[in-house]
């Protein structure tokens, strides 16, 4: 129902409406009107019929021409900028991606100053707005392309120095051994292992290098019910091998019931178990222990991974999960980490609408931890 509030602020809206739309028409009515009222004495029809011919023809070409002028006047202001603004053929111009935001944030700042000299055209407020929002999303666009640039370049550098180190120690192993090496049964072995030990972290490298690729341009999942606790104890299983190497502990407290159905891709989170335990093993010294944990949480399961190892500094927890990103350089590269690792298990949880988190304490030990929902 309409109550007399809205009643009376229906009619004042149209009545503004009205005026706005009509405000020429009622200037030519009042100078008709008081035309007539001053010539009525005169009692002659013809001069009052000729003089609201001519001022009704006056006032239209007068509103005729300031509106052409306006239409003129704001076509030429934003021709201008459009023009400046224009995508060019020029090949070499593609990627210049630091001189084009130059140039869109050059026009914003002229425009933001000349604009206020037009403000009274009709209609010319209307027409700014909706040409400072495209500028603003193409400078926005120019941005995002040119950090997108610097990633990419910044990742082909860094794949490029990690495949040359692995590349370059095989190549000495079989020169030294091509040199003569190979007839020295003291040394032949040692060079010949060395080969072998850098060709697998090349392979590891590869494949990591071919999982994140995979994962950034959006992996299709193959999501299904799976017990949790089944699905870790597997990895476990397959893991013993390097655990009992180096002496350590690995095992599974689970609080969860082993019927505990997470709805996931079990192969993707298998690989993200295998990396995080992987680094556990890595960076922790023998007779250390990993557990792993599975805690019901509100229509989820919480799933972490804990080791006594050697910790991470506070300042380096933001950025571990970070492509090629190493605590210590040459203590990881020793292990035959590929820095790629955690980037992978932050891609697959993202994958999952998950988040990996983790706690860490130098000297005392390393806990990651997320969730997969049930
Ligand atoms: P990497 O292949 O070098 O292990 P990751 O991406 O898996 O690369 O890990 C990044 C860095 O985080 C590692 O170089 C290491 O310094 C640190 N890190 C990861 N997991 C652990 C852990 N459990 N304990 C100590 N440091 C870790």
């Amino acid at each position: 129902m309409v109550t007399g509030l809205t009643q009376i602020k229906l009619i004042k809206m149209n009545i503004k409406r009205f005026l706005t739309v009509n405000k020429y028409i009622i200037i030519i009515l009042l100078v008709e009107i008081i035309s007539i009222l001053t010539l009525i004495n005169i009692n002659t029809t013809l001069p009052i019929l000729i003089f609201i011919t001519v001022s009704y023809i006056v006032i239209s070409l007068l509103f005729t021409v300031s509106n052409i002028n306006s239409g003129n006047i704001k076509s030429r202001y934003f021709e201008k900028y459009a023009a400046d603004i224009k995508p060019r053929d020029e090949t070499i111009d593609l990627n210049n991606y630091e001189e084009k935001i130059i140039k869109v944030n050059a026009i914003i700042e002229e425009m933001k100053i000349t604009s206020d000299d037009y403000i009274n055209i009709h209609g010319f407020s209307e027409l700014y707005d909706s040409f400072n929002n495209i500028t603003k999303r193409l400078l926005n666009e120019l941005n995002a392309a040119k950090i997108f640039k610097v990633n990419r370049n910044e990742f082909l550098g860094n794949v490029a120095h990690e495949l040359r180190t692995p590349i370059f120690a095989i190549q000495l192993s079989l020169e030294t051994l091509a040199d003569g090496a190979v007839n020295d049964p003291e040394v032949n072995l040692n060079f010949l292992g060395k080969a072998v030990r850098q060709s697998n972290r090349l392979k590891e490298l590869v494949d990591d290098l071919i999982s994140i690729s995979k994962l950034e341009a959006g992996m299709k999942l193959s999501k299904r019910y799976f017990s949790i606790n089944n699905l870790i104890r597997e990895t476990i299983n397959e893991l013993s091998g390097i655990v009992s190497n180096k002496k350590i502990t690995l095992s599974l407290e689970n609080e969860t019931s082993d019927n505990t159905h997470v709805f996931a891709d079990s192969e993707r989170i298998k690989q993200v178990l295998i990396n995080l335990i992987d680094n556990s093993v890595k960076y922790t010294l023998e007779n250390g222990s990993i557990i792993l944990k599975t805690t019901d949480s509100d229509k989820c399961v919480l799933i972490s991974v804990e080791d006594t190892g050697l910790g991470i500094p506070k300042e380096d927890l933001p950025r571990i999960f970070e492509r090629f990103y190493r605590v210590d350089k040459t203590r990881s590269r020793d292990m035959g980490g590929s820095g790629l690792g955690l980037s992978i298990v932050k891609h697959i949880l993202e994958l999952h609408n998950s988040q990996i988190k983790v706690d860490s304490e130098t000297d005392r030990g390393t806990k990651f931890e997320f969730t997969l929902p049930v």
